[in-house]
This record gives C-alpha cells, sequence and structure tokens, in this order.
C-alpha cells in the first residue's frame, strides 16, 4: 500500500470521466484516472457521432475519446490502464483496489463508470459469444461484410447499428419485440427507408443457431406464434445498457436499475467526498455532451469539498 493520499481519483474514461479530469487538473487538484476495462467507454463502439457540438461535419466515437483523453493528459492527469474492482467510502479517506489488489487512496473520488450493454441471456447467444454473436457493429461488422445479418433491439442503438450494417451486408434484419420502435422518428426515419433493412415487427429471439459459428437465428412472432429460422451470419445485439455500479452498491444509494443517486442539481452521493457523474448516473439523457456536463460538475463539486476541507 502506498502512504499516498491523492486529491481526487476518477473511475472511468468516458465523456465524464475524461471531463472530469480536463476539469480537476486544469484546478491543480492532480488528478488519477482509472481508464476501467474499456478505455474510452460506449464511444469506442460508436460510428459517427453528428450530435456532439464542435464538430461540424461529426467525428467517428474512438477518434472523439482519443481527442478527450490528450485533452486530460496535456493539463497532467495521470491515466492508468487498469480497473478498480473494489471501494471502501466507510471513512474520511476512500480506498479504492485495482483488479491487480493495489490500494488507492484518495480525499474525494469521481465515479464516472458508464454503462454497458445488455445481453438476451440465452445459452446460444452466450456460447456464440465473438463466434458471430457481438453487441458492437462497429467493431465486428467488417467480418460479415457481404453477409446476412440480423440486429435485435428498436432503440437509437439497434438503429444505429442497422444503418451501419446496411452499409456493409446485404441484408439486415432487425428483430423488434413490440410493433413499435423506441428509436428516435429521424433514425426510425433511417431504418425505414434502408432498402435492405428489413424489419420483423412483433418478434422475438428464441435461439442463436450455429454450432461453432452463427448459422441463424430463430425467431417467434409473439402475436401469430409463428416460429421461423432466419440464415444470418451474424447476430448483434443492441438493447439497452446496464450502469457499472456493482461495486458501489454496498456505499452508495442506486435506483433499482443500479444508477447512482445523486443530491438534485449536484454529482454529490451520500458519502462526502464521493461524485458520480455521466451515465453511472443518468437514466434520462445519456449522452456524450450531458456524461461530459457532469464530469465538469463533479470536477467543480470535487474542488469545493477539498477547499472547504482545505486540502487543497
Ligand atoms: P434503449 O433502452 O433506448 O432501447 C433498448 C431497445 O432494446 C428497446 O427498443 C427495447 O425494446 C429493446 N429490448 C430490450 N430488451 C429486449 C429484449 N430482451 N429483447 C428484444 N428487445 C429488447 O437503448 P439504446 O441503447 O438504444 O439507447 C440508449 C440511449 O442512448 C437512448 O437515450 C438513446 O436515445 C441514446 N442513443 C443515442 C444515439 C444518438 O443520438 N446517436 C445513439 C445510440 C443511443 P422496447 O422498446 O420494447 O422496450
Amino acid at each position: 500500500m502506498s502512504d499516498t493520499i491523492h486529491n481526487t481519483v476518477i473511475i472511468g474514461s468516458g465523456p465524464a470521466g475524461y471531463t472530469a479530469a480536463i476539469y480537476a487538473a486544469r484546478a491543480n487538484m492532480a488528478p488519477i484516472l482509472y481508464t476501467g476495462k474499456e478505455p474510452g467507454g460506449q464511444l469506442m463502439i460508436t460510428t459517427d457521432v453528428e450530435n456532439y457540438p464542435g464538430y461540424p461535419k461529426g467525428v467517428m466515437g474512438p477518434q472523439m475519446m482519443d481527442d478527450f483523453r490528450d485533452q486530460a493528459a496535456r493539463f497532467g492527469t495521470k491515466i492508468n490502464y487498469e480497473l478498480i474492482s473494489k471501494v471502501d467510502f466507510s471513512g474520511p479517506v476512500h480506498k479504492l483496489w485495482t483488479e491487480s489488489g493495489a490500494e488507492v487512496q484518495a480525499h474525494s473520488v469521481i465515479i464516472s463508470t458508464g454503462a454497458s450493454a445488455k445481453w438476451l441471456g440465452l445459452p446460444s447467444e452466450t456460447r456464440l459469444m465473438n463466434k458471430g454473436v457481438s453487441a458492437c457493429a462497429v467493431c465486428d461488422g467488417f467480418f460479415f461484410k457481404g453477409m446476412e445479418v440480423a440486429v435485435v433491439g428498436a432503440g437509437d442503438t439497434a438503429a444505429e447499428e442497422a444503418s451501419y450494417l446496411a452499409k456493409l451486408c446485404p441484408k439486415v434484419h432487425m428483430l423488434v419485440r413490440r410493433d413499435e420502435m423506441r428509436a428516435s422518428k429521424i433514425m426510425q426515419k433511417r431504418v425505414m427507408n434502408t432498402e435492405n433493412i428489413i424489419i420483423h415487427w412483433n418478434t422475438e429471439t428464441r435461439e442463436v443457431i450455429g454450432t461453432d459459428e452463427v448459422e441463424g437465428v430463430r425467431v417467434i412472432n409473439n402475436k401469430t406464434q409463428e416460429v421461423t429460422d432466419i440464415p444470418v451470419k451474424a447476430f448483434f445485439v443492441a438493447i439497452g445498457h446496464k450502469p457499472n455500479t456493482d461495486i458501489f452498491k454496498d456505499w452508495l444509494d442506486m435506483d433499482g436499475a443500479g444508477y447512482l443517486k445523486t443530491v438534485p442539481g449536484t454529482t454529490r452521493t451520500k458519502v462526502e467526498g464521493v461524485f458520480a457523474s455521466g451515465d453511472a448516473q443518468d437514466n434520462v439523457y445519456r449522452q456524450a455532451v450531458t456524461a461530459a456536463g457532469t464530469g465538469c460538475m463533479a470536477a467543480l463539486d470535487a474542488e469545493r469539498y477539498l477547499t472547504e476541507k482545505e486540502i487543497i
């Protein structure tokens, strides 16, 4: 264990974490940031980001996160490519442990752990993971260029994935469990106007077919109960996300889905010196720009806290 007590440890490396780091570093808080297992977070598996202000022509998600990281590093944030797997918020000094067992101590902690893709939970889905089953069209779509594929889900993510795949694949089957889509109107319009996206309404996945690789998907129409096999080579799951907050459950308040609760209008949690930002605490907006906004708030809240405690 090191004797150093850091002013601020930031957990997570999406827009919230890196923005918190930029503000904290520029406020001389000497922040230490732990990236987690997926440096850059969810935007690393996104294609074009067209709604982040400042990029009039759009930007690729991974490029944007490289820019965020470089900006955080430029002001002296120490970036560790490790996962924080345990915390203890019982004392005035907060304790955190990396996956390799190293203990880290901090006067303030900014949580920006984001959210992760959800899975259907089918045994066949698990068995064929990375053998055609994927939650990231941008990462894996290229491997299925020229082949028929399926996307399950009907939100903006599913619509985005289907649109991306439609540029690579002759046919994209979109499996929608209701008779309407949750995606924004503009995204719905985009998929509906794309000739090679076939929307299967009222359709649920029974099983992903295949032994060593995906060969198809067995679906059931929940209105007619008709079961059909669709021959596809890949099955992309795009059914939403779960906040990455399991390690905080003994210490912080969260809602039923696991989103961290903060004092309204602030990023303060119920533990002094612990702040939550980004998708880990936002189940409403969940945008890169709102995550960045709350990351900024968390750094300012942490700075105020450290100043009040006369730590900085
Ligand atoms: P959402 O929660 O918005 O949508 C999840 C979708 O998956 C819903 O259509 C849901 O169906 C469906 N679903 C959930 N569970 C199952 C299941 N077991 N079987 C079949 N279908 C299932 O998640 P998204 O990831 O799409 O979006 C999250 C947020 O991020 C949203 O606010 C979205 O607007 C935003 N976003 C914005 C983008 C952009 O602006 N470029 C891009 C991507 C996301 P049902 O509708 O029936 O519940």
